[in-house]
Protein backbone atom coordinates (compact mmCIF):
# COMPACT_ATOMS: atom_id res chain seq x y z
CA UNK A 1 0.00 0.00 0.00
CA UNK A 2 1.10 3.66 -0.60
CA UNK A 3 2.48 5.57 2.10
CA UNK A 4 1.36 8.57 0.40
CA UNK A 5 -1.81 10.10 1.48
CA UNK A 6 -3.17 13.69 3.36
CA UNK A 7 -4.19 12.67 6.63
CA UNK A 8 -5.71 15.98 8.91
CA UNK A 9 -3.81 15.97 11.92
CA UNK A 10 -6.67 18.14 13.61
CA UNK A 11 -8.95 15.28 13.01
CA UNK A 12 -7.19 12.19 11.94
CA UNK A 13 -9.46 12.31 8.58
CA UNK A 14 -8.41 10.84 5.45
CA UNK A 15 -8.43 12.86 2.98
CA UNK A 16 -6.95 12.11 0.18
CA UNK A 17 -4.51 8.84 -0.77
CA UNK A 18 -1.75 8.90 -3.98
CA UNK A 19 -0.74 5.56 -5.60
CA UNK A 20 3.36 5.02 -5.61
CA UNK A 21 4.88 5.14 -8.96
CA UNK A 22 5.49 1.98 -10.80
CA UNK A 23 9.17 1.69 -11.60
CA UNK A 24 8.29 2.43 -15.19
CA UNK A 25 7.10 5.16 -14.34
CA UNK A 26 10.05 6.22 -12.47
CA UNK A 27 12.28 4.75 -15.23
CA UNK A 28 10.04 7.16 -17.66
CA UNK A 29 10.42 10.30 -15.68
CA UNK A 30 14.24 10.29 -15.42
CA UNK A 31 14.28 9.35 -18.90
CA UNK A 32 12.08 13.24 -19.30
CA UNK A 33 14.38 15.01 -16.65
CA UNK A 34 17.69 13.81 -18.84
CA UNK A 35 16.10 14.25 -22.03
CA UNK A 36 15.22 17.64 -21.15
CA UNK A 37 17.80 18.71 -19.29
CA UNK A 38 19.63 18.52 -22.97
CA UNK A 39 17.59 21.51 -24.02
CA UNK A 40 17.11 23.12 -20.96
CA UNK A 41 20.42 24.19 -20.85
CA UNK A 42 20.63 25.56 -24.14
CA UNK A 43 18.04 27.71 -23.56
CA UNK A 44 18.95 31.14 -22.52
CA UNK A 45 19.44 31.95 -19.50
CA UNK A 46 17.18 35.19 -19.23
CA UNK A 47 14.37 32.71 -20.55
CA UNK A 48 14.52 30.20 -17.81
CA UNK A 49 14.90 33.03 -15.47
CA UNK A 50 11.77 34.73 -17.13
CA UNK A 51 9.95 31.42 -16.57
CA UNK A 52 10.86 30.73 -13.26
CA UNK A 53 9.65 34.66 -12.66
CA UNK A 54 6.44 33.72 -13.98
CA UNK A 55 5.94 30.62 -11.23
CA UNK A 56 6.39 33.21 -8.63
CA UNK A 57 3.34 35.10 -9.55
CA UNK A 58 1.52 32.22 -9.72
CA UNK A 59 2.29 30.91 -6.15
CA UNK A 60 1.29 34.84 -5.34
CA UNK A 61 -1.82 34.24 -7.41
CA UNK A 62 -3.04 30.93 -6.09
CA UNK A 63 -1.87 31.56 -2.22
CA UNK A 64 -5.28 31.04 -0.32
CA UNK A 65 -5.46 27.51 -2.19
CA UNK A 66 -1.93 26.76 -1.37
CA UNK A 67 -2.09 27.57 1.78
CA UNK A 68 -5.31 25.78 2.65
CA UNK A 69 -3.49 22.54 1.14
CA UNK A 70 -0.67 22.45 3.62
CA UNK A 71 -2.61 23.31 6.65
CA UNK A 72 -4.92 20.49 6.23
CA UNK A 73 -1.43 18.47 4.69
CA UNK A 74 0.66 19.33 8.31
CA UNK A 75 -1.14 21.20 10.11
CA UNK A 76 0.30 24.57 10.08
CA UNK A 77 -1.68 27.79 10.88
CA UNK A 78 -3.78 29.67 7.94
CA UNK A 79 -1.61 32.94 8.87
CA UNK A 80 1.55 30.85 8.93
CA UNK A 81 0.66 28.86 5.19
CA UNK A 82 0.04 32.04 3.67
CA UNK A 83 3.73 33.50 5.40
CA UNK A 84 5.48 30.09 3.97
CA UNK A 85 3.21 30.59 0.38
CA UNK A 86 4.90 34.06 -0.36
CA UNK A 87 8.28 33.39 1.81
CA UNK A 88 8.61 30.82 -1.08
CA UNK A 89 7.30 33.04 -4.02
CA UNK A 90 9.89 35.32 -2.99
CA UNK A 91 12.31 33.01 -3.01
CA UNK A 92 11.37 31.87 -6.71
CA UNK A 93 11.37 35.29 -8.12
CA UNK A 94 14.56 36.36 -6.22
CA UNK A 95 16.33 33.90 -8.23
CA UNK A 96 14.29 34.81 -11.34
CA UNK A 97 15.62 38.24 -11.10
CA UNK A 98 19.26 37.89 -9.97
CA UNK A 99 20.10 34.19 -10.52
CA UNK A 100 21.60 35.01 -13.75
CA UNK A 101 23.67 37.41 -12.16
CA UNK A 102 25.14 34.60 -9.53
CA UNK A 103 25.96 32.47 -12.60
CA UNK A 104 27.99 34.64 -14.34
CA UNK A 105 31.79 33.66 -15.99
CA UNK A 106 34.42 35.27 -14.67
CA UNK A 107 38.16 35.36 -15.25
CA UNK A 108 41.07 34.83 -12.87
CA UNK A 109 44.39 35.97 -13.04
CA UNK A 110 46.79 33.46 -14.82
CA UNK A 111 50.38 33.06 -13.75
CA UNK A 112 51.43 31.36 -16.67
CA UNK A 113 50.72 32.81 -20.20
CA UNK A 114 47.24 32.84 -21.21
CA UNK A 115 43.30 33.48 -19.87
CA UNK A 116 41.94 31.88 -17.48
CA UNK A 117 37.87 31.97 -17.27
CA UNK A 118 35.83 30.34 -14.90
CA UNK A 119 32.76 28.83 -16.68
CA UNK A 120 29.53 28.12 -14.80
CA UNK A 121 27.53 25.33 -15.97
CA UNK A 122 24.69 23.31 -15.32
CA UNK A 123 25.26 19.88 -14.22
CA UNK A 124 22.45 17.64 -14.95
CA UNK A 125 19.09 16.27 -13.72
CA UNK A 126 18.76 16.48 -10.05
CA UNK A 127 17.19 14.52 -7.52
CA UNK A 128 15.49 16.82 -4.54
CA UNK A 129 14.28 15.23 -1.47
CA UNK A 130 12.44 17.47 0.82
CA UNK A 131 10.37 16.98 4.03
CA UNK A 132 6.74 18.50 5.45
CA UNK A 133 7.25 21.02 7.47
CA UNK A 134 7.21 23.55 4.81
CA UNK A 135 6.29 21.85 1.66
CA UNK A 136 6.94 24.84 -0.55
CA UNK A 137 9.81 27.12 1.29
CA UNK A 138 12.02 23.84 1.26
CA UNK A 139 11.45 22.91 -2.56
CA UNK A 140 11.54 26.53 -3.35
CA UNK A 141 14.67 27.24 -2.37
CA UNK A 142 16.75 24.04 -4.11
CA UNK A 143 14.21 23.91 -7.63
CA UNK A 144 14.20 27.94 -8.41
CA UNK A 145 17.75 28.57 -8.35
CA UNK A 146 18.66 25.41 -10.30
CA UNK A 147 15.91 25.67 -13.00
CA UNK A 148 17.27 29.32 -13.56
CA UNK A 149 20.94 27.20 -13.71
CA UNK A 150 20.00 24.79 -16.58
CA UNK A 151 19.92 22.03 -14.31
CA UNK A 152 15.97 19.84 -14.21
CA UNK A 153 14.39 18.69 -11.11
CA UNK A 154 12.48 15.48 -9.70
CA UNK A 155 11.11 15.83 -6.34
CA UNK A 156 10.61 13.45 -3.74
CA UNK A 157 8.23 14.93 -0.99
CA UNK A 158 7.16 13.82 2.30
CA UNK A 159 4.40 11.23 1.92
CA UNK A 160 2.08 13.62 3.94
CA UNK A 161 2.73 16.13 1.31
CA UNK A 162 1.32 14.72 -1.93
CA UNK A 163 -1.52 17.44 -2.85
CA UNK A 164 0.82 20.36 -2.51
CA UNK A 165 3.78 18.34 -4.14
CA UNK A 166 1.47 17.90 -7.18
CA UNK A 167 0.58 21.47 -6.99
CA UNK A 168 3.98 22.71 -7.20
CA UNK A 169 4.92 20.57 -10.26
CA UNK A 170 1.73 21.99 -11.64
CA UNK A 171 2.76 25.66 -11.17
CA UNK A 172 6.43 25.34 -12.86
CA UNK A 173 5.02 23.53 -15.53
CA UNK A 174 2.32 26.35 -16.11
CA UNK A 175 5.08 28.93 -15.40
CA UNK A 176 6.83 27.22 -18.82
CA UNK A 177 8.75 24.83 -17.74
CA UNK A 178 9.10 22.19 -20.25
CA UNK A 179 7.90 18.88 -19.63
CA UNK A 180 10.50 16.45 -17.54
CA UNK A 181 12.12 19.88 -16.26
CA UNK A 182 10.17 19.69 -13.06
CA UNK A 183 8.78 16.60 -12.21
CA UNK A 184 7.29 15.12 -8.95
CA UNK A 185 8.53 11.83 -8.26
CA UNK A 186 5.55 9.30 -5.81
CA UNK A 187 8.68 7.41 -4.74
CA UNK A 188 9.27 4.57 -2.53
CA UNK A 189 12.81 4.63 -0.73
CA UNK A 190 14.13 1.92 -2.42
CA UNK A 191 13.28 3.71 -6.10
CA UNK A 192 15.26 6.50 -4.95
CA UNK A 193 17.86 4.72 -4.13
CA UNK A 194 17.92 3.51 -7.83
CA UNK A 195 17.21 7.22 -8.92
CA UNK A 196 20.47 8.24 -7.60
CA UNK A 197 22.22 5.22 -8.64
CA UNK A 198 21.10 6.38 -12.58
CA UNK A 199 23.80 7.40 -14.19
CA UNK A 200 21.49 9.87 -15.80
CA UNK A 201 21.43 11.71 -12.33
CA UNK A 202 23.86 13.94 -11.20
CA UNK A 203 23.09 14.50 -8.09
CA UNK A 204 20.82 15.23 -5.06
CA UNK A 205 19.59 17.36 -2.41
CA UNK A 206 18.18 16.48 1.12
CA UNK A 207 16.35 18.17 3.99
CA UNK A 208 15.30 15.54 6.57
CA UNK A 209 16.53 13.65 9.50
CA UNK A 210 20.10 12.87 10.11
CA UNK A 211 18.87 9.15 9.67
CA UNK A 212 17.86 10.03 5.93
CA UNK A 213 20.81 11.75 6.09
CA UNK A 214 22.99 9.23 6.71
CA UNK A 215 21.25 6.92 4.04
CA UNK A 216 21.13 9.12 0.88
CA UNK A 217 24.85 10.51 1.64
CA UNK A 218 25.95 6.68 1.63
CA UNK A 219 23.78 6.09 -1.77
CA UNK A 220 24.99 9.31 -3.20
CA UNK A 221 28.79 8.24 -2.05
CA UNK A 222 28.52 4.96 -3.23
CA UNK A 223 27.50 6.33 -6.59
CA UNK A 224 30.20 9.29 -6.95
CA UNK A 225 27.26 11.97 -6.62
CA UNK A 226 27.75 15.22 -5.08
CA UNK A 227 25.09 15.60 -2.51
CA UNK A 228 23.48 18.48 -0.25
CA UNK A 229 22.59 17.58 2.96
CA UNK A 230 20.49 20.17 5.40
CA UNK A 231 19.77 18.20 8.38
CA UNK A 232 18.11 18.68 12.15
CA UNK A 233 19.38 21.23 14.16
CA UNK A 234 19.15 21.87 18.55
CA UNK A 235 19.98 25.36 17.79
CA UNK A 236 21.02 27.49 21.02
CA UNK A 237 19.87 30.41 21.89
CA UNK A 238 22.31 32.18 24.27
CA UNK A 239 20.86 34.82 26.37
CA UNK A 240 23.56 36.81 28.51
CA UNK A 241 21.42 39.75 30.01
CA UNK A 242 18.37 41.79 28.45
CA UNK A 243 17.42 45.22 29.15
CA UNK A 244 14.03 44.14 28.76
CA UNK A 245 13.53 39.92 29.93
CA UNK A 246 9.94 39.12 29.56
CA UNK A 247 10.47 40.55 25.81
CA UNK A 248 13.14 38.59 25.18
CA UNK A 249 11.57 35.08 26.16
CA UNK A 250 8.26 36.14 24.16
CA UNK A 251 10.91 36.26 21.30
CA UNK A 252 12.32 32.78 22.19
CA UNK A 253 8.62 31.57 22.51
CA UNK A 254 6.88 33.11 19.85
CA UNK A 255 9.72 31.24 17.66
CA UNK A 256 10.08 28.06 19.38
CA UNK A 257 6.65 27.65 18.56
CA UNK A 258 6.29 28.74 15.08
CA UNK A 259 4.96 25.75 13.26
CA UNK A 260 4.44 23.42 16.01
CA UNK A 261 7.89 23.87 16.70
CA UNK A 262 9.00 21.71 13.60
CA UNK A 263 11.55 24.34 12.28
CA UNK A 264 15.08 22.49 11.81
CA UNK A 265 16.84 26.17 12.76
CA UNK A 266 13.98 26.53 16.00
CA UNK A 267 15.98 27.51 19.62
CA UNK A 268 15.26 24.38 21.21
CA UNK A 269 18.02 24.87 23.75
CA UNK A 270 17.65 28.17 24.91
CA UNK A 271 20.81 28.88 27.03
CA UNK A 272 20.16 31.76 29.97
CA UNK A 273 22.19 33.56 32.56
CA UNK A 274 21.43 32.76 36.22
CA UNK A 275 20.29 36.54 37.19
CA UNK A 276 17.47 36.73 34.77
CA UNK A 277 16.91 32.25 34.44
CA UNK A 278 14.06 33.07 36.81
CA UNK A 279 12.39 35.84 35.27
CA UNK A 280 12.63 34.19 31.76
CA UNK A 281 11.33 31.22 32.81
CA UNK A 282 8.54 32.36 34.30
CA UNK A 283 7.37 34.66 31.40
CA UNK A 284 7.72 31.32 29.25
CA UNK A 285 5.58 29.73 31.46
CA UNK A 286 2.68 32.56 31.59
CA UNK A 287 2.88 32.52 27.60
CA UNK A 288 2.59 28.54 27.72
CA UNK A 289 -0.62 28.75 30.69
CA UNK A 290 -3.93 28.16 29.42
CA UNK A 291 -3.38 27.31 25.68
CA UNK A 292 -6.22 24.81 24.54
CA UNK A 293 -5.92 22.92 20.81
CA UNK A 294 -7.58 24.51 17.68
CA UNK A 295 -8.61 24.61 14.45
CA UNK A 296 -5.87 25.02 12.08
CA UNK A 297 -7.32 26.47 9.59
CA UNK A 298 -9.59 29.00 11.87
CA UNK A 299 -6.83 29.71 14.90
CA UNK A 300 -8.36 31.56 17.49
CA UNK A 301 -6.36 33.79 20.46
CA UNK A 302 -5.24 31.17 22.94
CA UNK A 303 -5.31 27.85 20.90
CA UNK A 304 -2.50 26.20 19.52
CA UNK A 305 -2.09 23.91 16.33
CA UNK A 306 -1.75 20.28 15.64
CA UNK A 307 1.78 18.28 14.62
CA UNK A 308 2.23 17.17 11.47
CA UNK A 309 0.85 13.58 12.64
CA UNK A 310 -0.29 11.57 15.06
CA UNK A 311 2.93 10.07 15.24
CA UNK A 312 5.16 13.25 15.28
CA UNK A 313 3.17 14.10 18.43
CA UNK A 314 3.34 10.39 20.34
CA UNK A 315 7.67 11.04 19.39
CA UNK A 316 7.38 14.35 20.89
CA UNK A 317 5.53 12.89 24.22
CA UNK A 318 7.70 9.66 24.28
CA UNK A 319 10.90 12.15 24.62
CA UNK A 320 9.51 14.59 27.31
CA UNK A 321 8.63 11.90 29.52
CA UNK A 322 12.07 10.04 28.56
CA UNK A 323 13.37 13.48 29.82
CA UNK A 324 11.10 13.51 32.89
CA UNK A 325 12.37 10.38 33.74
CA UNK A 326 16.13 11.24 32.87
CA UNK A 327 15.89 14.32 35.76
CA UNK A 328 13.91 17.10 33.74
CA UNK A 329 10.80 19.08 34.41
CA UNK A 330 7.85 19.81 32.96
CA UNK A 331 6.76 23.29 34.19
CA UNK A 332 3.87 23.77 31.73
CA UNK A 333 2.19 21.62 28.86
CA UNK A 334 3.62 18.59 28.29
CA UNK A 335 0.15 17.03 27.47
CA UNK A 336 -0.39 14.49 24.38
CA UNK A 337 -3.70 14.96 23.37
CA UNK A 338 -6.63 12.21 22.61
CA UNK A 339 -5.84 10.21 19.10
CA UNK A 340 -6.67 9.95 16.21
CA UNK A 341 -5.41 14.04 16.50
CA UNK A 342 -2.06 15.00 16.66
CA UNK A 343 -2.11 17.83 19.68
CA UNK A 344 0.73 18.32 21.94
CA UNK A 345 0.72 21.16 24.23
CA UNK A 346 3.47 23.81 24.03
CA UNK A 347 5.49 23.05 26.59
CA UNK A 348 8.34 24.34 28.86
CA UNK A 349 11.46 22.11 29.94
CA UNK A 350 13.86 22.44 32.27
CA UNK A 351 16.32 20.83 34.20
CA UNK A 352 17.69 18.17 31.51
CA UNK A 353 20.50 16.83 32.97
CA UNK A 354 23.96 17.18 30.78
CA UNK A 355 24.62 13.25 30.71
CA UNK A 356 21.41 11.84 29.61
CA UNK A 357 20.08 10.70 26.49
CA UNK A 358 17.78 13.28 26.36
CA UNK A 359 20.13 15.93 26.45
CA UNK A 360 21.55 15.57 22.65
CA UNK A 361 18.19 14.73 21.03
CA UNK A 362 16.06 17.15 18.90
CA UNK A 363 12.75 17.77 20.07
CA UNK A 364 11.16 18.37 16.56
CA UNK A 365 7.36 19.86 18.20
CA UNK A 366 7.25 22.95 20.47
CA UNK A 367 8.92 22.14 23.93
CA UNK A 368 11.37 24.91 24.77
CA UNK A 369 13.95 23.47 27.00
CA UNK A 370 16.05 26.12 28.93
CA UNK A 371 19.23 25.67 30.73
CA UNK A 372 21.20 28.27 33.61
CA UNK A 373 25.01 29.44 33.10
CA UNK A 374 26.61 31.61 35.29
CA UNK A 375 29.12 32.76 32.65
CA UNK A 376 29.82 33.41 29.18
CA UNK A 377 32.74 30.30 28.68
CA UNK A 378 30.20 28.14 30.68
CA UNK A 379 27.09 29.37 28.28
CA UNK A 380 29.06 28.68 24.82
CA UNK A 381 30.62 25.40 26.53
CA UNK A 382 27.24 24.06 26.75
CA UNK A 383 26.34 25.74 23.17
CA UNK A 384 28.68 24.28 21.56
CA UNK A 385 28.10 20.95 23.32
CA UNK A 386 25.88 19.34 20.53
CA UNK A 387 26.50 16.73 17.72
CA UNK A 388 24.49 19.06 15.58
CA UNK A 389 25.73 22.50 14.39
CA UNK A 390 23.17 24.05 12.18
CA UNK A 391 22.51 27.85 13.83
CA UNK A 392 22.79 29.59 16.91
CA UNK A 393 21.55 32.82 18.40
CA UNK A 394 23.38 34.98 20.92
CA UNK A 395 21.89 38.01 22.75
CA UNK A 396 22.64 40.77 24.95
CA UNK A 397 22.40 44.50 25.08
CA UNK A 398 26.04 44.71 24.97
CA UNK A 399 26.01 43.75 21.13
CA UNK A 400 29.96 43.47 21.80
CA UNK A 401 29.63 40.93 24.35
CA UNK A 402 26.58 39.15 22.11
CA UNK A 403 29.17 39.16 19.17
CA UNK A 404 31.95 37.31 21.38
CA UNK A 405 30.32 34.36 22.22
CA UNK A 406 28.49 34.37 18.52
CA UNK A 407 31.64 34.27 17.08
CA UNK A 408 32.79 30.79 18.35
CA UNK A 409 30.11 29.10 17.99
CA UNK A 410 30.04 26.32 15.74
CA UNK A 411 27.42 25.91 13.69
CA UNK A 412 26.39 27.06 9.84
CA UNK A 413 24.43 30.55 10.66
CA UNK A 414 25.29 32.58 14.05
CA UNK A 415 22.76 35.64 15.20
CA UNK A 416 23.62 38.61 17.35
CA UNK A 417 20.22 39.81 18.94
CA UNK A 418 17.98 38.16 16.75
CA UNK A 419 17.06 34.33 16.50
CA UNK A 420 17.24 33.89 12.74
CA UNK A 421 17.76 35.88 9.77
CA UNK A 422 15.97 34.76 6.59
CA UNK A 423 15.77 35.70 3.21
CA UNK A 424 16.05 34.31 -0.21
CA UNK A 425 19.77 35.94 -0.36
CA UNK A 426 20.91 34.26 2.80
CA UNK A 427 23.22 30.84 2.72
CA UNK A 428 21.15 28.28 4.65
CA UNK A 429 23.02 25.12 6.09
CA UNK A 430 24.99 23.48 8.74
CA UNK A 431 28.06 21.97 10.11
CA UNK A 432 28.62 18.81 11.90
CA UNK A 433 26.06 16.30 11.84
CA UNK A 434 23.46 19.24 10.75
CA UNK A 435 24.43 17.95 7.43
CA UNK A 436 26.89 20.22 4.65
CA UNK A 437 26.75 22.65 1.87
CA UNK A 438 24.19 25.55 2.00
CA UNK A 439 21.20 26.17 0.25
CA UNK A 440 19.99 29.78 -1.45
CA UNK A 441 23.08 33.00 -1.68
CA UNK A 442 25.98 32.71 -4.00
CA UNK A 443 27.13 29.80 -1.85
CA UNK A 444 23.77 27.73 -2.38
CA UNK A 445 23.87 28.91 -6.46
CA UNK A 446 26.56 27.47 -7.00
CA UNK A 447 26.29 23.63 -5.49
CA UNK A 448 25.25 22.04 -8.62
CA UNK A 449 27.31 24.05 -11.31
CA UNK A 450 30.27 22.46 -13.14
CA UNK A 451 32.81 25.43 -12.43
CA UNK A 452 34.57 24.61 -16.19
CA UNK A 453 37.88 25.81 -16.36
CA UNK A 454 38.50 27.57 -19.87
CA UNK A 455 41.54 28.29 -20.53
CA UNK A 456 43.05 29.84 -23.88
CA UNK A 457 46.95 30.17 -24.17
P1 LIG B 1 12.74 12.55 7.23
O1 LIG B 1 12.00 11.44 7.81
O2 LIG B 1 14.19 12.42 7.06
O3 LIG B 1 12.02 12.86 5.81
C1 LIG B 1 12.48 13.86 4.95
C2 LIG B 1 12.35 13.35 3.54
O4 LIG B 1 13.25 12.27 3.34
C3 LIG B 1 10.95 12.82 3.20
O5 LIG B 1 10.65 13.10 1.86
C4 LIG B 1 11.14 11.32 3.40
O6 LIG B 1 10.24 10.56 2.67
C5 LIG B 1 12.52 11.15 2.84
N1 LIG B 1 13.22 9.96 3.28
C6 LIG B 1 13.40 9.53 4.56
N2 LIG B 1 14.13 8.40 4.56
C7 LIG B 1 14.40 8.11 3.27
C8 LIG B 1 15.10 7.05 2.62
N3 LIG B 1 15.69 6.07 3.31
N4 LIG B 1 15.17 7.06 1.28
C9 LIG B 1 14.58 8.04 0.57
N5 LIG B 1 13.91 9.06 1.12
C10 LIG B 1 13.81 9.10 2.46
O7 LIG B 1 12.56 13.91 8.01
P2 LIG B 1 11.35 14.37 8.88
O8 LIG B 1 11.44 13.69 10.18
O9 LIG B 1 10.09 14.27 8.13
O10 LIG B 1 11.75 15.93 8.99
C11 LIG B 1 12.28 16.45 10.14
C12 LIG B 1 13.79 16.52 10.13
O11 LIG B 1 14.23 17.35 9.06
C13 LIG B 1 14.27 17.18 11.41
O12 LIG B 1 15.44 16.56 11.86
C14 LIG B 1 14.57 18.60 10.95
O13 LIG B 1 15.47 19.28 11.79
C15 LIG B 1 15.10 18.36 9.58
N6 LIG B 1 15.00 19.58 8.76
C16 LIG B 1 16.15 20.20 8.38
C17 LIG B 1 16.09 21.39 7.64
C18 LIG B 1 17.34 22.10 7.20
O14 LIG B 1 17.27 22.96 6.31
N7 LIG B 1 18.50 21.83 7.77
C19 LIG B 1 14.85 21.91 7.30
C20 LIG B 1 13.70 21.25 7.73
C21 LIG B 1 13.79 20.08 8.44
P3 LIG B 1 8.96 9.83 3.35
O15 LIG B 1 8.10 10.92 3.88
O16 LIG B 1 8.35 9.07 2.21
O17 LIG B 1 9.53 8.93 4.42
Amino acid sequence: MSNYRVQNPATGEIVETFPEATNAEIESTVTAAHSTYLTWKDTDIQERASVVRRAAEIFHERKDELSRTISVEMGKSYAESVDEVEFAADIIDYYGVHGPSLATDYQIPSTIPGTARIESLPVGALLGVMPWNFPYYQVARFAAPNLVLGNTIMLKHADICGRSALLIEEIFLAAGVPAGGYSHLFAGHDQIASVIADPRVQGVSLTGSERAGAIIGAQAGQNLKKAVLELGGIDPMVVLDADDVAAVAREAWEFRTYNAGQVCNSNKRLIVMDDIYDDFVAELVKLGTGLTPGDQLNLGEGEYVPLSSRAAAETVDAQVRKAVSEGARVLVGGELGEGPAAYYAPTVLVDVPRDSESYGEEIFGPVATVFKVSSDEEALELANDCALGLGGSVFSSDEGRADRVASRLEVGMTHVNTIAAEAAELPFGGVKRSGFGREMGPIGMGEFVNKRLHFIA
